[in-house]
C-alpha cells in the first residue's frame, strides 16, 4: 500500500475532509457501495484497482459525523482567531454532490441540531457579543458575494452588477460597491444569508446555470473596540466552491470556450496558492484569479486557513475522491 501524508510539515493550514454517508438512492445501487476504510481520526484508505490506498490529513471525518462534531473542529477554533483579531478562512473543496453545502449551511439553517458551519459560526459570534459585559463596543458587518467565470456578483443587491476588485493603501483588498450590512443579531444576520441564497437561486435560474458552478463567499469582519479606545478587527470568510469535477471542454467551441475554462480557473489557481503557500515559495500567484486576488490578504502571513474537503464514500465516485484527496494533500 502507498500511503500519501500531509502530516510531514507544520503550517498555517489545516487540511481536513469529511466522507458523506450514502445517500438513499446509492445505498440500493450495489455498484454504488462503500468503498472507504477508515482508521484513527486522521487517515482514510481508498480502493484503487487491486490497492488501498491511503491518506492522512489532519482530521478526518467519517460518515457518521455529526455537523456539532465538525463544527468542533473547524468552526470553533476559526471564530475564536477572529474575535481575537486574526483573519480566518474556511474552504469548502469537493464534487458536486459531496456535500460542500451541507457542511458549511446545513439543510436548514435555522434547525439547531442539523445546521452546518455557517450558521454556527453567526451564532457563536453573537454569544460572544452577548457574554461580554459591555465593555468592548461590536461592529459586525457582513457581506455575501458569488464569482461566476471571473464574475463577481453582490448577493446583497439583486441588481446584477460586475464588480470590481480594488487596493488601495488603507482598506486594502476590497471589492468596489459590495454592500456591506451592519448586523446586530443573530437572528438578523441569518435573514440576510437567506436573502443572498435567494438571490443566488433567482440570477442561476435566470443564467441557465447551476449555483454549482460558482464559488460562494459568505463575509463577516468584526470589530471590537475595547475600554483603552483600542481596536481589534478579525475577518472571517466562509467559502462553498464551485464543483471541483472538471467542466469538460470537448465540444465546445469560441466564445464558449472562453467562458467553460473559466470555470476552472479559480479552483486551480487556489489549488496553486495554498501549495505556493504551504511550500513557503517567493512567488504566491494571488493574481491569477478573481477568488484567490478577493482572498489575498487572508490566505498569506499569520492568517489561519482551514482547506476542507468533502467526499462520497461510493465506489462510483473513486476517481472524483481520489482527486479531491490529491488537492488535499498538495495543499500541506
Ligand atoms: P454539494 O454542495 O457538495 O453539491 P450537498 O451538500 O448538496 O453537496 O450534498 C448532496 C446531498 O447529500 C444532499 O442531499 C445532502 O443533504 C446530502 N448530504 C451531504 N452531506 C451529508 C451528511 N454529512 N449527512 C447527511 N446527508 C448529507
Ligand atoms: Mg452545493
Amino acid at each position: 500500500a502507498c500511503i500519501a501524508s500531509a502530516l510531514s510539515k507544520p503550517s498555517n493550514i489545516k487540511v481536513i475532509a469529511r466522507f458523506r454517508p450514502l445517500l438513499d438512492f446509492e445505498y440500493r445501487l450495489s455498484e454504488s457501495r462503500e468503498s472507504v476504510t477508515f482508521q484513527g481520526d486522521n487517515q482514510v484508505g481508498i480502493v484503487k484497482g487491486k490497492e488501498i490506498e491511503y491518506y492522512t490529513l489532519d482530521r478526518i471525518f467519517d460518515p457518521d459525523s455529526s455537523q456539532e462534531e465538525v463544527y468542533e473542529f473547524v468552526g470553533k477554533p476559526t471564530i475564536e482567531d477572529v474575535l481575537n483579531g486574526y483573519n480566518g478562512t474556511i474552504f469548502a473543496y469537493g464534487q458536486t454532490g459531496s456535500g460542500k453545502t451541507h457542511t458549511m449551511m446545513g439543510l436548514n439553517i435555522y434547525d439547531t441540531d442539523t445546521r452546518g458551519v455557517i450558521p454556527r459560526s453567526v451564532s457563536q459570534i453573537f454569544e460572544a457579543v452577548e457574554s461580554d459585559g459591555g465593555d468592548i463596543e461590536y461592529t459586525i458587518k457582513c457581506s455575501m458575494l458569488e464569482i461566476y467565470k471571473e464574475t463577481l456578483k453582490d448577493l446583497l443587491d439583486p441588481q446584477p452588477l460586475n464588480l470590481k476588485i480594488k487596493q488601495c493603501p488603507s482598506k486594502g483588498i476590497y471589492v468596489q460597491g459590495l454592500t456591506e450590512v451592519s448586523i446586530t443579531s443573530e437572528d438578523d444576520m441569518l435573514e440576510l444569508l437567506s436573502l443572498g441564497e435567494q438571490i443566488r437561486s433567482v440570477a442561476s435560474t435566470r443564467l441557465n446555470k447551476t449555483s454549482s458552478r460558482s464559488h460562494l463567499i459568505f463575509i463577516i469582519e468584526v470589530c471590537q473596540k475595547l475600554p483603552n479606545d483600542s481596536e481589534k478587527r478579525g475577518k472571517l470568510n466562509l467559502v462553498d466552491l464551485a464543483g471541483s469535477e472538471k467542466v469538460s471542454l470537448s465540444g465546445v467551441t469560441g466564445t464558449k470556450l472562453e467562458e467553460t475554462k473559466k470555470i476552472n480557473l479559480s479552483l486551480s489557481a487556489l489549488g496553486n496558492v495554498i501549495h505556493a503557500l504551504s511550500s513557503k515559495a517567493d512567488h504566491i500567484p494571488y493574481r491569477d484569479s478573481k477568488l484567490t486576488r478577493l482572498l489575498q490578504e487572508s490566505l498569506g502571513g499569520n492568517y489561519k486557513t482551514t482547506l476542507l474537503v468533502t467526499c462520497s464514500p461510493s465506489i462510483r465516485f473513486m476517481e472524483e475522491t481520489y482527486n479531491t484527496l490529491s488537492f488535499a494533500i498538495r495543499a500541506k
